[in-house]
């Protein structure tokens, strides 16, 4: 039986590490957060003391981090899994970062003779818990084939294309859905000032061209000012920041992501950087002296 190595046991990897644990995998687990490790330990894990020690005996290791310096830490960094990977193992960042950052971790894993494929997901701790993440692979199309047992533990997987293509599309998803809630925050906000009722508004266009599953889920939110997360503000500050830092190494323009990472900002300034991404509608109410609650 295959043994997994689990690094990153956050709001979204303790719960797919236990997903993975109920499914009878074995697995070997490291964290920073040592209480974070003693609960998946609890639950059948064994307990790594580095991401190398946790890496070593595993024949697939997954990662779950923040951002970019933390997987680039716990990869190439002192006791990293640069330091012990092997041929025929495999690396699966899941956690959603820079793809040009990607692209160099896989080089420098693929130069150990082993692989790795970035797997950023889609869902929230919601759909972690119930192992139904939308999981954006790329990456040796062969390495996934022999790790999708493993992702379909987890949730329902997408190959995409070679190494960065998981993290380009989850890019082009935090792009959408960002702007999607400014535009359901924007629009919401013309309703109330003009004098329509913003939920009878929203039951009037939900089954029309502007339906999504944004103003599904945002739009009552804001009618409720219901903003616990969900996913976090500064969460998708940082998936922005990613957007714009590969956008301007291409030369592409891109306004909306401009504007909208602006109005996240101006939510964190407000000390609201921990609230759901639907808070949005928050920033329209300060801006026009509205409330879009009902
Ligand atoms: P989190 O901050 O809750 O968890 C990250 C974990 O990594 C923490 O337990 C932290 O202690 C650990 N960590 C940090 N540096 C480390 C290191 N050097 N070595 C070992 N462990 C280290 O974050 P999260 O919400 O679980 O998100 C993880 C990733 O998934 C992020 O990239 C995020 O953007 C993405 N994501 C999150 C959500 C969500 O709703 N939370 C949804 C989709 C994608």
């Amino acid at each position: 039986m295959s043994k997994i190595g689990f690094i990153g046991l956050g709001i979204m990897g303790k719960p797919m590490a236990k997903n993975l644990l109920k499914a009878g995998k074995s697995l070997v687990v490291y964290d920073v957060v040592s209480a974070s490790v003693d609960e998946v330990v609890q639950a059948g894990a064994e307990r790594a003391a580095s991401p190398a020690e946790a890496a070593k005996s595993a024949d697939v290791v997954v990662t779950m981090l923040p951002n970019s310096p933390h997987v680039r830490e716990v990869v190439t960094g002192k006791d990293g899994i640069l330091s012990v990977v092997r041929k025929g193992q495999i690396v699966v960042d899941m956690s959603s970062i820079a793809p040009l950052v990607s692209r160099e971790l896989c080089g420098l894993v693929e130069a150990k003779g082993a692989d790795m494929i970035d797997a950023p997901v889609s869902g929230g701790q919601e759909k972690a818990e119930k192992g139904t993440l939308a999981i954006m692979v790329g990456g040796r199309e062969e390495a996934y084939n022999k790790v999708k047992d493993v992702l379909d533990l987890m949730g329902k997987s997408n190959y995409v294309g070679a190494s960065g293509a998981g993290q380009i599309t989850k890019l082009v998803n935090q792009t959408i859905v960002g702007i999607n809630i400014a535009a359901v925050a924007e629009g919401m906000s013309l309703a109330k000032k003009a004098g329509a009722d913003p939920e009878k508004v929203f039951n009037a266009i939900r089954g029309g061209l502007a339906g999504s599953q944004c103003l599904e889920d945002k739009a009552p939110r804001m009618f409720e000012g219901r903003y616990n997360p969900g996913f976090r503000i500064n969460l998708h500050i940082k998936d922005l920041s990613n957007v714009q830092e590969t956008g301007r190494g291409l030369h592409l323009s891109m306004p909306l992501v401009a504007q909208v990472m602006e109005m996240m900002q101006n939510l964190a300034a407000d000390g609201r950087e921990t609230l759901d991404h639907g808070a949005l509608g928050l920033f329209y109410e300060k801006l026009n002296g509205i409330s879009l609650k009902n």
